[in-house]
């Protein structure tokens, strides 16, 4: 803030007449670096997996005559195909959103059921950790919205929860009107995030913990793509977080409600 791009042009416009235009590209500056970040960064974390796949497929070429060293690091690269192929598919949602318009079907969305496929989905992380789902609070709430994109987004907050948690915990969610807002609260009690993280933890690849968050499966994605999902519905997340006591990431969307006294434009057509 404060500090204004401006691109300027001169040109001479006649004898001793100069005409300068002064244009102010701050924003597209701005803009700019956004994308060539996000370009470095992409490619650094694309290397990672790519590198691990090349030392592991040398070792299987290195003991072709041993089955069990084969098999063993035969399915490390099964893994690490995985998570490539994870963070390809985030990388590829998250530019996607980027762009304004990005969703595709705005229509009335039950928010019981965004919440019921997002829990399904999550499934079988949380069992792996025999951690499971409690659902509570208001039944029958709608948003105006994209219902693939508003899943994705209940199930990254859905699939942190699991992630840094503890085995054996429960994870609430729970849904609520406040405001003109549904709010779609993911209640863990997980390892929690600092005061001094909470706003960079929706940051592009930004971890606190980035090896845990890589051993299980994270992409450093999840919670932007919320983030970006939460805002071209006109809504926002927010955090609340005790490090050791848990964390609750809640995503507000706009009520698709009309005003009580508004009638309902199907049922009494207007009188001709
Ligand atoms: P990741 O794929 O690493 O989980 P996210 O963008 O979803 O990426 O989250 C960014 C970081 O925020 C995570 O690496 C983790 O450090 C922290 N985080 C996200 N959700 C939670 C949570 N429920 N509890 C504790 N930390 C979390």
């Amino acid at each position: 803030p404060g500090t204004v791009m401006l691109q300027v042009r001169v040109a001479q416009v006649g004898p001793g007449q100069l005409l300068v235009l002064a244009e102010d590209n701050t924003q597209a500056r701005r803009l700019e670096a956004i994308r060539r970040d996000f370009v470095v960064n992409v490619s650094h974390e694309l290397k990672t997996p790519v590198g691990a796949l090349s030392l592991l497929a040398e070792t299987v070429q290195d003991a072709a005559d041993d089955p069990e060293t084969v098999r063993r690091f035969a399915g490390r690269m099964i893994g690490e195909a995985q998570r490539l192929s994870a963070l390809v598919h985030e990388i590829l949602e998250l530019s996607r959103l980027q762009v304004a318009g990005a969703l595709n079907d705005i229509v009335v969305v039950d928010v019981d059921q965004v919440v019921a496929e997002s829990v399904d989905r999550a499934q079988t992380g949380a069992a792996a950790k025999s951690m499971a789902f409690s659902v509570g609070g208001e039944t029958g709430t709608q948003v105006f919205g994209d219902a693939t994109m508003l899943v994705q987004a209940v199930r990254n907050l859905l699939d942190n929860a699991v992630r840094y948690s503890s085995p054996g915990t429960t994870v609430g969610v729970g849904v609520r009107t406040r405001d003109g807002l549904v709010e779609i609260a993911v209640v863990d009690q997980g390892v929690g995030i600092s005061a001094e993280e909470q706003d960079r933890v929706f940051e592009r690849f930004y971890r606190v913990d980035p090896a845990r968050s890589r051993e299980t499966g994270g992409t450093g994605l999840g919670l932007s793509i919320v983030k970006h999902v939460a805002a071209d519905h006109g809504g926002d997340v927010q955090v609340w977080s005790q490090p050791g006591r848990g964390s609750t990431f809640t995503l507000r969307l706009p009520v698709a409600a009309r005003p009580a006294d508004e009638p309902d434009p199907i049922s009494s057509p207007t009188p001709t």
